[in-house]
């Protein structure tokens, strides 16, 4: 289980929001939305699975429940402060989907209040507030890796629930980088292709993947366009695989995965990989800022405007605000 050893935070952070109902919540959260018929509306999800995701976010600390209103029953969901920070895995999501997808139609305009212009987050470093480009980090097994005997139990095989489209009224914006990576294993992969895994055997072995599942996610990621494949060797045909332009952008969101379960999420025997920033040589932590104005961006400093497409359902409500405090 090499995978869990080397990507111990992501894998981590993939546990509790890796599956597609819970990124498609947090973005929603994120989105200002708080009760739970809004999120069934927006989401698509049945009651059922609704309520099971979002009973595991609030037993998992992102979200609390908070009574509105004066009847009972009344339940709103808000996140909490570990919940807020996973802002740049979001943000990160929303940053993909405005470059790369096109077949939902534009997503959510977001405008930094400090500075009156459309949020283009970019990740820097906390040390040389340089920005963050993938090129220029070195990476080196952590403590962690020696702990040979991490559990499996971190691994939780994620039920087949995935690439179900939605039928008309859902809002399926921002459902591209969910059906791309909305899943553990495609995530993982990707991580793993970042970090300069090519091969078949070699990802095969490293992240501990069943080779149908294998099989199956690097056909997605390359009908995505996130991959592309090189042949190496003939005899029999073998291909590397590499990421795309498309593949190489999901790096801030990847990273902001990472980052938030090193700090919400630590193990016991410390990290599993520790980045260097080759600009500065320090240790790598990222702070998203606004590509504006340079300022940290913080949740409650956006306003987001829902209402780029037209859509069948009176859906639109804006300009919204981001969570509330
Ligand atoms: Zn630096
Ligand atoms: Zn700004």
């Amino acid at each position: 289980m090499r995978s869990i050893l080397l990507f111990g935070e992501t894998a981590r952070t993939l546990n509790v929001i890796g599956d597609r109902w819970s990124l498609l919540i947090l973005r929603d959260a994120f989105l200002g939305v708080r009760r739970f018929e809004e999120f069934r509306r927006r989401t698509g999800a049945a009651r059922g699975t609704l309520a099971a995701r979002l009973n595991a976010l609030v037993t998992n600390g992102v979200i609390y429940k908070s009574l509105y209103g004066t009847s009972r029953n009344r339940l709103e969901y808000r996140l909490t402060e570990k919940g807020l920070a996973i802002y740049p895995v979001a943000l990160g999501m929303w940053r993909w989907e405005n470059r790369w997808s096109t077949e939902f139609g534009l997503p959510p305009r977001i405008v930094h209040r400090t500075c009156a212009h459309s949020v283009e987050p970019v990740l820097v470093c906390c040390e040389c507030n340089e920005a963050i480009r993938l090129d220029e980090i070195d990476c080196e097994a952590g403590p962690a890796t020696k702990h040979t005997a991490t559990r499996r139990s971190g691994v939780r095989r994620r039920k087949a629930t995935s690439i179900e489209h939605t039928g008309a009224g859902i809002d399926t914006a921002l459902f591209h980088t969910v059906d791309t990576v909305g899943d553990r294993w495609t995530a993982l992969l990707v991580v793993a292709l970042f970090f300069g895994l090519h091969r078949y055997d070699d990802i095969s072995e490293a992240l501990g993947i069943a080779t149908n599942v294998l099989a199956d996610r690097l056909r997605k990621l390359l009908s995505t366009g996130v991959i592309e494949q090189q042949l190496y060797a003939l005899k029999p045909p073998r291909y590397e695989y590499k990421l795309t332009e498309k593949g190489r952008d999901l790096f801030p969101f990847t990273f902001a995965l990472h980052e938030w379960g090193s700090r919400w999420l630590p193990s016991e025997f410390g990290p599993s990989i520790i980045f260097r920033h080759g600009v500065c040589e320090k240790k790598l932590r990222s702070r998203l800022t606004c590509g504006a104005c340079s300022m940290q961006l913080d949740p409650h400093d956006v306003d987001i405007s829902l209402d780029v497409q037209p859509r069948r359902s009176g859906r639109v409500t804006s300009p919204a605000r981001g969570p509330k405090r």
